[in-house]
């Protein structure tokens, strides 16, 4: 027998009595029958349906100790976007529960993450609810959006910047200064210290006429202005799969409107200056180490000495620049480091990476399917305060037939009176009433969003996601397992929780 526990948040409204504690042991008791070789271990119950309800979660950390103590193999949940606090979160603990040999089955997402399949759909579900390319979503869905994505700025004119009335345009002689100080960051190398003094000792002043000091040197660095791109600060949505708002007091990454403008400063400066900022402060408090910063950061590993590739930006001889992955050890030691003499080129892993993504996608159309209607319940639950109205009513008007009938046979085969069952069927029937207006009105609201254009969107994203076609950095990484160097030069690449390796000769 496998022991079976099931995971379910409760709805403490009277009027909802299909999130009742109640119901849903019902459903699980049902579903767990149906199967022979199941036995219910225990029903696990927190409250709070809605993601702006406080999340206690006692009983789901008490779940993910019974676990860990083998007291089941199999959890069974209605829907991802319930499961835990947001997908990536759920992902972690998925993958944690399949380490220990426990299942999770997603029953109304038909996702069971012993299948590859279902890793790989949560996988695309993590990366849409945390990528920035989920604006494109939420451009859709939250009307608001739009305003910021029509370029109105909302800020005020600042060096190599003028700002009027919501349009920014470039100012010239603040935009030279703007880029002497990233030229002299990031191709020069100097210090901050550096370019103050550089930049008063030639009589130049910051935009509000003061000296400068390395403090606004580091502030003109990290104005992704300069590099045209907008950030949206004032709200943000960490997960909209859980549907919850927060003021932005800068804890998070915020939406980011990519080439909203004239940018100053190229991309390849810009990068090149953020990444030199993020080595300086890797023993400060901001940003903490960068060990996770690329995707390939700690995943390509040396087959000779162990190591983890580590990577530089060498300058080609016809002046572009690439990143470039060499072993570790040889780097650090010089002399008796290892010889494995190999260098990796960051574009040829990431085309390396692309090509295994696309082999395993060829039959791409069910999983897309699946996760835009995942992608698309989550965020229609999400504006309407009332997740998957819909789909919940509709299973309680098949219940409520079911009984019907069941009455009826009961009625016919003599277990009960006329008089029973009149007043029983009477009982249904008032109940399906009120779910079938219920059901309309939702029906209604659902209509009044433009679902087929929101699915388009989220449709064309998730292709877009699959082919690579928009490169995600938080895909890559959670696909992505390792690429291990061999000293004849040939590599293996490894994706997560999948048991194939893709080969490639260099
Ligand atoms: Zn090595």
């Amino acid at each position: 027998m496998i022991q079976v526990a099931a995971y379910c948040r409760v709805s403490t409204d009277k009027e909802d009595q299909a999130n009742s504690f109640v119901s849903q042991q019902r459903y699980f008791q049902e579903y767990i029958a149906r199967n022979p070789s199941w036995e219910l271990y225990k029903i696990y119950a927190d409250e709070g349906i809605s993601g702006t309800s406080t999340r206690k979660r006692v009983q789901f950390n008490r779940m993910i100790q019974d676990a860990r103590e083998g007291k089941f193999q199999l959890i069974l949940t209605k829907e991802v976007s319930r499961f835990s606090r947001n997908v990536v979160d759920t992902l972690s603990y998925t993958r944690e529960l399949k380490r220990m040999g426990v299942a999770v089955e997603f029953v109304t997402d038909h996702i069971n993450t012993m299948d590859g399949d279902g890793e790989l759909r949560l996988s695309i579900m993590a990366t849409i609810a945390q990528d920035e390319s989920r604006k494109t979503s939420n451009r859709v869905v939250w009307g608001q959006t739009r305003q910021m994505e029509k370029g109105v700025v909302f800020g005020r004119s600042l060096l190599g910047y003028e700002v009027k009335s919501g349009k920014m345009s470039v100012e010239p002689e603040g935009a030279k200064i703007v880029w002497l100080i990233f030229q002299k960051y990031a191709m020069e190398q100097a210090a901050t210290a550096e370019i103050a003094r550089f930049l008063n000792r030639e009589g130049h002043r910051t935009y509000h006429g003061g000296k400068w000091k390395s403090s606004a040197i580091i502030k003109i660095l990290k104005n992704e202005k300069y590099v045209g791109d907008l950030v949206q600060k004032k709200t943000y949505t960490p997960d909209y799969l859980t549907h919850e708002k927060c003021t932005n007091k800068g804890q998070v990454p915020q939406i980011r409107i990519a080439n909203h403008h004239e940018p100053i400063i190229s991309r390849e400066i810009w990068n090149m200056a953020q990444e030199r900022m993020g080595q300086n402060n890797k023993h400060g408090a901001e940003n903490g180490g960068h060990s996770n910063r690329y995707v390939f950061s700690g995943k390509i590993k040396c087959s000779l000495c162990g190591a983890s590739f580590v990577s530089r930006i060498k300058k080609l001889k016809d002046g572009t620049k690439v990143r470039r992955w060499s072993c570790g050890t040889a780097v650090n030691e010089g002399t008796d480091g290892c010889d494995i003499g190999k260098l990796v080129r960051d574009d040829d892993a990431m085309n390396m990476l692309k090509i295994a993504v696309r082999s395993l996608l060829l039959d791409t159309k069910p999983i897309m399917n699946n996760v835009t209607a995942l992608v698309l319940d989550a965020i229609q639950a999400g504006e309407s305060g009332v997740p998957d109205a819909s789909e919940r009513l509709r299973f309680e008007l098949d219940r409520l037939k079911q009984k019907k009938e069941a009455v009826m046979d009961h009625y016919f085969s003599g277990d009960i009176s006329k008089e029973d069952m009149l007043t029983m069927k009477k009982r249904y029937e008032d109940q399906e009433q009120s779910f079938g207006e219920r059901l309309e009105k939702a029906e209604v609201k659902q209509q009044g969003r433009n679902t087929a254009q929101l699915k388009q969107d989220i449709q064309t994203e998730v292709t877009d996601l699959l082919n690579y076609q928009v490169e995600s950095e938080v895909l890559s990484k959670t696909l992505l397992h390792s690429l291990t160097v061999f000293q004849d030069k040939h590599m293996e690449l490894r994706l997560n929780d999948l048991p194939m390796v893709f080969r490639f000769t260099g």
